[in-house]
This record gives C-alpha cells, structure tokens and sequence, in this order.
C-alpha cells in the first residue's frame, strides 16, 4: 500500500470541493430551520425524492413558528407521499416545542435538540454540524455504509455492539474545522461513490486505505440485517360512494400507522366486508369488489381487499358512520382532498377515474362481484413500498358513531353529529 499522506477528512473535503452537491435546496439558504426540516425529510427517503416535497414544504412553512402554528392536518397533507408519516407528526410536534420553549429558534445545543420529538442522535449532530458549524459525527444509513467498508467493520449495523464501533469510526475520523462541508461530504461519498450497489471505488478519494476495497469485501459489507420474514395481515379497505362522486374518509387514531391521517373505513379484526359495510351504511349493501392491494411496513405486510358500496338516490340505506372526524370527498377535485397514505389516495384515483367513465365501480373491476377470497402470505404479489410506521389499532367498537347521513354540501365538507 502506498504511503497516505493526508487525513481521511482532508481528502474527502478536498474532493468534496470539486465532486460534491453545493445546489441542494436546503443549502440555498443553509438556515437551522431548513436543515432541520431537511435532516428529517431525508431519514429514510432519498435526496432526489425529498426535493419537490421540501420546496413545497417551505413555500408553506417558512419557519418555526409558522410550522407551530399550522394544524397537524395539514403539515401532513404536504408529507403525503413522502411515507414514514411519525417523521411528520413529529416534525410538528418539534415545532410547537421549539415555538413554546425556544423562542421559535432551533436549538443549537445537543442536549435541547435530542430531547425534541424525531430527533436522534445522528440527525442532531448533522443538524449541529451543518446549521451550527459544531463538531458532531453523524451516523446515518450511507454514513453506515462508508464507515462499515472503510474500516471493515463486520456485524449488521443495527446490533448495539456495531453501532458503538461505528459510532467511534465516525468521531476519530472528524476534522478539526469546517464541520458542516465535512459533514456533507461524507454523505455526498455516500450517495454518489460508495453506494449500496456496484461502489464506484475508483473514483473515491479514501480508496487508498479503505480496507473493504483491499480485501474485496465491498460486496459483504455492511452486514446485511438478518432476514425475518414479514407477517401478512388482512384488512378490508371500504369505499362508500354516492350517485354524485363523493367518498366516505375518516381520520385515523393520532397513533399508529397512518396515523392522524385521512383514510377509508378499515375493518375490525375478522369483520367481513357485509359488516364493515352495514357500520358505516346501516342495512345489508350490494357489494362490489376490487382485487386487493399489498402495502409494505416495517413489521409486517398488509393486504388490502376493497370493496365499493354504491349508494343510489334510492338506496335504503339510512345511515352512515359519521362522527366529526370524517368527511365526504369530492372525487372530481382531488387538489381538495386532504393528506391520505399513498395506496389509498391511488384507490380514491382509481374510483375517480370509474366515476369520470360514468361507469360503476363495479363495472370497471376485474369481474369479482363475489368476495374474494385472502391470498396467502407465500403469495408472489409484486412487492410494495416499505413504510415504518407501526400496526393499525383497531377501530374500536366505540369510536363508532352512527349518524343519520347527509347529502354533502360540497368537496370535503365535514360532517356534522347528528
Ligand atoms: S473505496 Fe469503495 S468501498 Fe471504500 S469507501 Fe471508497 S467507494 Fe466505499
């Protein structure tokens, strides 16, 4: 090996100079606020995904106090999309605290930042060290990556005995100055060289002493997490739909997956689709069925069957659930719908465009007006989008409100208790 003559810090700055992302939106201006908001955009989702989100999240949200001052309903209208929606609970929650305790500042001490909600140990350092210019090491997934190689740290980075080796890699590799461009620059190393897959290790400016690449284990490295198969659960998604193109939504329970989110009525446990139907629309329905949806979280798989109710001027049906917290959308003005997780505002598209067909749900199903039956967990249903956020909490019994059900005024007006 020949002799290394500058620090790893000092060659990644150097190549940080010349190789490195300078137009990110975050650092046009590079402000705490927008750090911030950024750091927590970016956990778990990539740059280029981030971006249209974050500038549409600014545009609204200037600042602290304006995100404070916001209600939760609509800081996760502009997350919708975006996944891991606790990240957007907790944003707002941050921002109430900053905006109560801080002087609607964000702090610009590790102590204060890790006691606010979302912000963990890596995401304070790289807030400090690039709102603040402080010497913080930051341990995020690409981070993880580098570290793991260049050291040739073996074990999946999520057992604690890993994290604290990696944790004092990071820190013995931190500069003496110029924390935020080193900062960046090892997430730039990250996101552009040393990728997940096929590390372009030629072109990297620590390739010299990077022990992985020496013994050829830039494939083994990190550990990958041990593989525990994901549990499938089955729920049934319901869309109540009236002659004139509205939809049923409620919001869901503040925690728990999509949590204070706007979503479909969702079954009970083993309710069946006729009882979920005969909740929210009173007597026995005619159903009509889609075939089912798979979504991805954290812990387990959810498969989704959706059945449609179709409710006509002269449907017997006297009741819908209602209660303050649901509403009737108008499914022909989708810029008024409220923030819903993603595979259910694409079913309300998908109803949209059977309604813009003049054409019943039914009609425009794959032919299953019967119930279908679950599919089985060995299934090989395309795999969904991962998301973190924890198991739906049964709708309990008594947060079912039967109501008299009223025509809607207009999109997205909310109903009132009868
Ligand atoms: S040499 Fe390759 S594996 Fe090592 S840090 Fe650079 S890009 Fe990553």
């Amino acid at each position: 090996m020949s002799r290394i003559t500058s620090s790893f810090s000092s060659r990644l700055l150097d190549w940080h100079q010349t190789h490195g992302r300078h137009n990110l939106p975050w650092q046009l201006p590079r402000s705490p606020y927008r750090v911030w908001v950024s750091e927590i955009m970016l956990q778990q989702t990539q740059v280029a995904t981030v971006i249209p989100y974050f500038e549409r999240f600014m545009q609204r949200f200037g600042d602290v106090a304006t995100l404070a001052q916001a209600s939760l309903d609509e800081v996760l209208q502009h997350w919708a999309g975006l996944g891991y929606y606790a990240r957007g609970r907790n944003l707002h929650r941050a921002a109430i605290e900053m905006h109560t305790h801080h002087r609607s500042q964000i702090p610009s001490n590790f102590e204060d930042l890790i006691r606010l909600p979302g912000i963990g140990r890596s995401t304070a350092g790289a807030i400090l060290a690039q709102a603040f210019d402080q010497r913080f090491a930051i341990l995020d997934g690409n981070v993880r990556r580098v570290l793991a190689r260049h050291a040739a740290e073996e074990g999946w980075p999520g057992k604690p005995l890993v994290q604290t080796r990696l944790w004092a890699q990071a820190e013995a590799r931190l500069p003496n100055a110029r924390y935020a461009d080193y900062t960046q620059s090892l997430m730039d190393l990250g996101s552009l060289l040393c990728t997940a897959r096929a590390p372009r290790c030629n072109e990297c400016p620590v390739a010299e002493d990077c022990i992985a690449r020496q013994q050829g284990l830039t494939a083994q490295l990190p550990t990958p997490k041990p593989r525990k198969a994901r549990p499938l659960r089955h729920s049934w998604a319901l869309i109540v739909q009236d002659d004139a193109g509205h939809v049923l939504v409620e919001k869901r329970p503040p925690a728990g997956i999509w949590g204070a989110l706007w979503s479909l009525p969702l079954s009970i446990r083993d309710e069946t689709p006729q009882s979920l139907a005969q909740r929210y629309v009173g007597d026995e329905q005619h159903l009509a069925y889609w075939p089912p949806v798979r979504h991805a979280f954290t812990h387990f798989e959810l498969e989704l069957g959706i059945c449609i109710c179709k409710l006509t001027a002269d449907s017997n049906a006297q009741s819908a659930r209602e209660s303050a917290d649901s509403q009737w959308l108008d499914l022909h003005k989708p810029e008024l719908w409220p923030g819903m997780p993603a595979p259910l505002r694409k079913l309300l598209e998908r109803a949209r465009q059977a309604s813009n067909q003049a054409a019943t749900p039914s009609n425009l199903n794959t032919g299953k007006s019967t119930c279908p039956e679950p599919s089985n967990a060995s299934s090989s249903a395309k795999k969904p989008k991962a998301s973190s956020d924890r198991p739906i909490p049964a709708i309990s019994a008594n947060e079912s409100l039967k109501m008299s059900r009223k025509k809607p005024g207009r999109a997205g007006s909310s109903i009132k208790r009868a």
